[in-house]
């Protein structure tokens, strides 16, 4: 397999990375996640406009444009010959002596990026999964997507031990996001998600789902929803990019609705399912 390390393709085993890299010591720096389908990143553009969001509200101005990062990431899915996967890619701070401070003068940021063979997660998208609650206790800047995830690490290891997939977080009443995801309500044939700000990750599967909502004439809320409109809601969903449309069938050993995906959300899953084929084919 080949990876990208800062502009060139090199194979996996020869790539090497510094042990003062910020990225290792500090999670300074920032990552994205793109789905490959049939052979083509999906929504690419929106996924590099964020890393370059992200990148801008820590202080870093990147050297690569959205347009050259897409043409070495095309680079990389076409020799691994990835037809169905991931990119993961990221871009840390670089490497300096160890020191809190930004380095200054500002150093090369490493770039890292790789690819991954993965499946649709069809049982998941068809079944449901199980969801555990879980305090949000993470900092306050959760729009970014940096390499700090302890917080969300740590939620996702709470819900895997009580054998679930993922944990919706709250903060105080209010629900934010999964562990590794976005989640909507569905009441009374209208979605419901908390609105983009600082305390959750715009997700680009989210920003999907309520373009498809518009189409679908499924009417959204972008508003804070609480414990008990999640415990009262007829579906729930979560949302990602490797996880696509996810069902939440079980909350906190409780059932959601009949227990079974919801038809609001099979409909969601459809016209998802529709934007993967214009942009990628099927
Ligand atoms: N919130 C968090 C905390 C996430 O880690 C992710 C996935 N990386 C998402 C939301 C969903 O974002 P996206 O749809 O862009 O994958």
């Amino acid at each position: 397999d080949y990876v990208i390390v800062n502009g060139n393709l090199i194979e996996r085993s020869e790539a090497r990375l510094d042990i003062e890299d910020r990225g290792y010591q500090f999670g300074d720096g920032v990552y994205e996640v793109i789905r490959v389908y049939n052979g083509k990143m999906f929504t690419a553009q929106e996924h590099l406009e964020r890393i370059v969001l992200s990148a801008k509200k820590i202080g870093m101005e990147l050297v690569y444009s959205v347009e050259d990062m897409k043409k070495q990431l095309t680079e990389l899915i076409e020799k691994n010959e990835v037809k169905l996967g991931t990119i993961y890619m990221q871009i840390s701070r670089g490497v300096s002596p160890r020191n809190h401070p930004y380095p200054n003068p500002v150093v090369p940021h490493t770039l890292v990026a790789y690819t991954k063979e993965v499946a649709r997660p069809i049982p998941n998208l068809e079944n449901g999964v199980k969801a555990i609650l879980k305090e949000d206790i993470r900092w306050l800047l959760c729009d970014i997507k940096s390499l700090n995830l302890l917080g969300n690490v740590m939620a996702k290891q709470e819900a895997v031990a009580a054998g679930c997939y993922e944990a919706i977080q709250h903060r105080g009443d209010t629900v934010t996001e999964g562990s590794s995801s976005n989640i909507s309500i569905i009441k009374d044939g209208k979605l419901i998600t908390h609105h983009a700000d600082n305390l959750i990750l715009n997700g680009i599967t989210r920003r999907k789902v309520l373009e498809v909502c518009g189409k679908g004439n499924i009417p959204v809320v972008e508003e804070p929803f609480t414990l008990s409109d999640l415990d009262a809601a007829d579906e729930v969903f979560l949302s990602s990019t490797t996880s696509e449309i996810t069902p939440i069938v079980e909350i906190a050993g409780k059932q959601v609705g009949n227990g079974q995906p919801g038809p609001v959300t099979k409909k969601i899953q459809a016209l998802f399912d529709k934007e993967i084929e214009a942009e990628c084919g099927s």
